[in-house]
């Protein structure tokens, strides 16, 4: 998608003064980050006294301000129109540090053009932000130093250190690895998805695949969902390759330390970049190697700003670099699921990100290790549960629940409930008017916290002390409705009293360090019973857990999102997978479900631990529906404090994609209000766009989404707008 260079006399006016421009014998063309909406897409050229490479960072004017840029090309000449303009220089040029690689600047045109943004600002957002405040004296005293602690090390004696011991390999570990090192002596190797349930060992194979990558003399990238949650899988790598550099990225880092490994990956003293969705964007200069780890994991997807998928980038990246790319799972996305299915029955059809479609290997590990057994799934009819005629509601635990945890707990072993619903309860509500503690600015409800005496919405923010009294009636007797992490911990202590009880979720872990000791205490041992959101299901190697339970997971099965099946049943099986890693406990260790839905098919998969039934049956269904992985989506959405102006532009939008030429294969839908339709007093609309074909539905999207920046003019009050390719929910 190489779209014509424009040239940078638009923001000419008011410029500040420059020094004159030298007789500069050559241009450039620069990225970089335009204001948002503004029209302007392409590179922008500038006038340079010496060629310089692309991928070299500079500053530049752009209107009255200074910008970073990157040099994106400079091979062809102005146009002949062009040559009676006379360019801005630029202002400096920061020669310390190696242009960055043209597989990085491949990377980000793809994306670009495949997320529809424009280059600039997809470059710009996925460079370290510190980058923007310094000039290149300052940046070049950070490279030096850098550069002298580098020689420091590599100069010293091979360093004491010792690797810890690596296990001997299972037999699907081996497996799984020589398939890897076959496809990575291909030139253009497929993607391997590595299918092992919880606790088959797959980080042994990602360190393994590593280390074979290293001793090569390439780097390897490892993505994992969330960083947060895995510090024990830095703590695995930095003990397996002591002496070997590491660099962690993602979202806690400060900016200093965010630019310092960025700039120690760009100069190719790292080995080992670990990060979360943004390090797919790491200039290795020497990439020989991706994992993506639980790669069916919702939070790849980044939500705002470009909204790419890290997965299918990493899967991009790795073909287009010549490197195997291995994605691990015990539940794969069924778009990896699909593409790894017809590996053999399907020649390579124009199916996936990109225009040649990589089919996958896949290699599966359906054991865990030295045997261990999968928990027993149980499920429990809340439905046969005999209930007081004067209970208002159902018993938090059922009593074959209870009994389980006393035992565990009788045993000395631990267990994990859980419930994705933080808050002490989702809504208060007066019985006498019918009050609901609705937030003013969302259409949602507050949720009341109990022990910070607040109501809270998880939307927007707005907080408020909980009432004394109804502010509608005034009656006195107002009460919470439904349950949360917070009751239930509340009710867990009142119910199991001898037991310990730690509550983790994104109320108890908000503090710096608090989820870090909360985990701590769990693996000492301090903890017999840990409640929490689904941020305790998450790949925790909780090695004394033995029972798991699942309060209340039904309510997503009724929701309007069409992968709410496929994200409850990897959720579910990641917490089971929670139980029972020890093998010399496994056998006993369980997990009990509590749902009004015993029947239902996806519990009666999970009971089995059979995926692969799960991901038929569900795939069948999206085939009949026309969804994806069986068809491509985009949506475009409008927000404005007046939903009628969203509708209204999301209207013109519509006609305007109906007048493309390409709009054939396309279907689009009627604009609708989002799920959640009003947040922070803005109104949220938004229409999907569906087409069998990705070429297709790309092909319209290059030519009406820039259409949309003109659009937009026309419709005063229009808050945002945005498209969304390939979205995870709609
Ligand atoms: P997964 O990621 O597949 O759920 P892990 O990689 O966390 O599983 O492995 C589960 C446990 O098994 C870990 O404690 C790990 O150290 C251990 N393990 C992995 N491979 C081996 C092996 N070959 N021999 C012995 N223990 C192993
Ligand atoms: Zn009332
Ligand atoms: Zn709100």
């Amino acid at each position: 998608m190489t779209k014509p260079p424009q040239v940078n006399t638009i923001f000419k006016l008011g410029g500040r003064q420059n020094p004159p421009p030298a007789e500069p014998s050559q241009s450039v063309l620069v990225v970089v980050e335009t204001p948002r909406y503004s029209a302007v897409a392409a590179p922008l050229r500038y006038a340079c006294e010496r060629a310089l490479p692309p991928g070299t960072l500079v500053r530049v004017p752009l209107g009255k301000r200074e910008v970073l840029g990157v040099v994106w090309a400079d091979s062809d000449p102005p146009a002949v129109d062009d040559k009676a303009i006379t360019l801005r220089p630029l202002v400096q040029v920061f020669g310390a540090l190696p242009p960055l690689p043209p597989s990085w600047r491949a990377l980000v045109s793809f994306a670009a053009g495949y997320y529809q943004r424009a280059v600039g600002e997809l470059a710009l957002s996925v460079l370290p932000p510190e980058l923007r405040r310094l000039d290149a004296a300052a940046l070049t005293r950070r490279v030096d130093r850098l550069r002298k602690a580098w020689q420091a090390v590599s100069t010293e004696p091979p360093t004491a250190a010792v690797a810890v011991d690596a296990p001997a390999l299972s037999a699907d570990q081996q497996r799984a690895l020589q398939v890897l090192e076959a496809l990575r002596a291909q030139p253009q190797p497929p993607p391997l998805l590595l299918w092992g349930v919880t606790g088959s060992g797959k980080t042994e194979v990602y360190l393994r695949a590593t280390a074979a990558t290293l001793e090569s003399g390439r780097q390897a990238l490892v993505l994992v969902p969330e960083i947060n949650l895995t510090p024990q899988l830095e703590a695995r790598f930095a003990a397996r390759f002591p002496g070997r550099r590491i660099a962690a990225v993602h979202s806690a880092l400060t900016p200093a330390q965010r630019l310092r490994g960025w700039l120690a990956v760009l100069m190719g003293q790292v080995d080992i970049v670990l990060g979360t969705r943004l390090a797919v964007f790491s200039p290795l200069p020497r990439l020989g190697l991706v994992v993506v780890d639980e790669e069916h994991d919702p939070s790849y997807k980044q939500q705002e700003g470009a909204r790419y998928s890290a997965r299918d980038l990493a899967v991009w990246r790795g073909r287009a670099e010549g490197v195997p790319v291995l994605l691990g799972s015990a539940t794969p996305s069924l778009e990896s699921w699909q593409r790894a299915a017809h590996d053999n029955a399907v020649p390579a059809a124009a199916a996936s990100v990109g225009s040649r479609a990589p089919r996958y290997r896949r290699v599966d590990m359906a054991e865990r290790i030295a045997g261990a057994a999968l928990p027993r799934v149980r499920l429990v009819d809340m439905t046969a549960l005999p209930r007081p005629a004067a209970a208002r509601t159902p018993p938090v635990l059922a009593p074959a629940v209870l009994d389980a945890l006393r035992q565990c707990l009788a045993r000395g072993e631990q267990s994990l409930v859980f419930l994705n619903r933080r808050g002490y309860a989702p809504v208060l509500h007066c019985a006498d008017c019918g009050w609901k503690s609705g937030c003013p600015h969302c259409s949602a409800w507050r949720v009341f916290h109990k022990r910070e005496r607040s109501l809270r919405c998880h939307h927007c923010g707005f907080g408020e002390p909980v009432p004394r009294a109804c502010p509608d009636c005034g009656n006195l007797d107002i009460a919470p409705i439904g349950r949360g992490t917070e009751k239930l911990e509340e009710q867990l202590v009142e119910l199991l009293p001898q037991a310990r009880i730690a509550r983790l979720d994104a109320d108890t872990a908000r503090g710096k360090g608090q989820l870090e000791s909360r985990l701590a205490e769990v693996h000492a041992g301090e903890v017999d019973i840990l409640v929490g959101t689904q941020m305790v299901t998450k790949g925790h190697d909780f090695r004394r857990i033995t029972l798991v339970v699942a309060v209340n997971p039904d309510g997503v099965l009724f929701t309007s999102d069409f992968r709410a099946g496929e994200r409850l049943f990897a959720l579910l099986m990641q917490a089971a997978g929670r139980a029972g890693r020890d093998a010399a406990n496994a056998s006993e260790s369980q997990m009990w479900v509590q749902t009004w839905h015993p029947r239902h098919p996806l519990y009666q998969a999970l009971q089995r631990h059979d995926f692969a039934a799960f991901a038929a049956a569900t795939l069948a269904e999206r085939a009949a529906a026309g969804l994806p992985p069986h068809s491509h989506l985009a949506l475009l959405r409008a927000e404005a404090r007046d939903a009628a102006v969203a509708s209204a532009f999301l209207h013109a939008a519509t006609d305007g994609a109906l007048a493309q030429s390409d709009v054939a294969g396309v279907t689009l839908y009627p604009p609708v209000p989002t799920p959640i339709n009003k947040v922070a007093g803005i109104e949220r609309m938004q229409m999907l766009l569906e087409s069998r074909s990705r070429t297709q539905l790309q092909r319209l999207l290059a030519a009406w989404v820039p259409t949309l920046h003109a659009l937009h003019r026309q419709h005063k009050g229009l808050a945002r707008w945005a498209v969304d390719v390939d979205p995870l929910a709609i």
